[in-house]
């Protein structure tokens, strides 16, 4: 029995008011809907949006942090900050930090474990770029982002692990997986994490599509068996598009006798 998550990642986007106020919208507007949600501010605006959160059910999430909690390591910020300033969540791994800062598989698994050793829920992001899925390199990619991810961890240190399937050619690209595409990724994802760790961790691991999800395909996706949920970047800045999408997955929820 997994809750779905509708979580928005708005990347280095809005402005304070623009942040709270939407953060204010989406409070209001999901409370009683039976699905998770959260979003995951830029930095600046994570303490403001966390305080207009408060006592409501939406979480937030910062979108990366640094392996320590604290020192000498000008312009980052631990996961010891981020749960200082209210968040619950963290983002690790997205792909535009694995390309665009050069941040290795290795990395993102030092990071995964200080998550954990904070106390966040880690979102790992995984995914194959386009040149690797033309090359069929998919599965190998993403299984070997999981293994360096999650090596060592173990399965009760993981418990509440999330995991992003992101193809990297479907993020802010207006082209997203397949629902077939998505389906099968997520049976490779929960098979593996079923070997990993055990039948039940794979059980009860939300995975969540990422990708290019709007209003318009968010239904089709979301109602693939092994899609828990999504990662929304650009539909997540407005809270009508945000919104439709979680309107997409009460009913599968509610259908599964799900109350949170
Ligand atoms: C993302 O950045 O994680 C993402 C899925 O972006 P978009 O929805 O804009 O493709």
């Amino acid at each position: 029995m997994r809750t779905p998550v509708i979580a928005g990642n708005w990347k280095m986007n809005l402005d304070r008011a623009r942040a709270t106020g939407l953060v204010r919208e989406l409070c209001e507007r999901v409370d009683g809907t039976a699905v998770e949600v959260g979003v995951a501010p830029p930095f600046p605006y994570l303490a403001p949006v966390a305080e207009a959160a408060r006592g409501t059910r939406l979480w937030v999430a910062g979108q990366d942090l640094h392996v320590e909690p604290y020192g000498a390591f000008t312009g980052e910020v631990s996961g010891a900050m981020l749960k200082d300033v209210g968040c619950t969540h963290v983002i690790v791994g997205h792909s535009e930090r694995r390309r665009l800062m050069g941040e290795s598989d290795e990395l993102v698994g030092r990071k995964l474990a200080s998550a954990l050793a904070q106390g966040l829920v880690p979102i790992l992001c995984v995914g194959e770029t386009l040149a690797e899925r033309q090359a069929k390199r998919t599965a190998a990619v993403v299984l070997d982002q999981l293994d360096a991810a999650l090596s060592g961890v173990p399965e009760q240190a993981a418990a509440p692990l999330i995991v992003a399937y992101e193809p990297v050619w479907a993020i802010g690209t207006g082209v997203n997986a397949t629902p077939e595409q998505a389906g099968e990724m997520h049976r490779l994802v929960r098979d593996w994490l079923a070997k990993r760790f055990s039948a039940g961790f794979a059980d009860r691991t939300r995975i969540l599509y990422g990708g290019s999800v709007k209003g318009e395909n968010a239904a089709g996706l979301l109602a693939v068996d092994g899609v828990d949920g999504a990662l929304v970047g650009g539909a997540s800045l407005a809270a009508a598009s945000f919104l439709s999408i979680v309107k997409s997955c009460p009913d599968r929820a509610r259908a599964r006798g799900l109350q949170r």
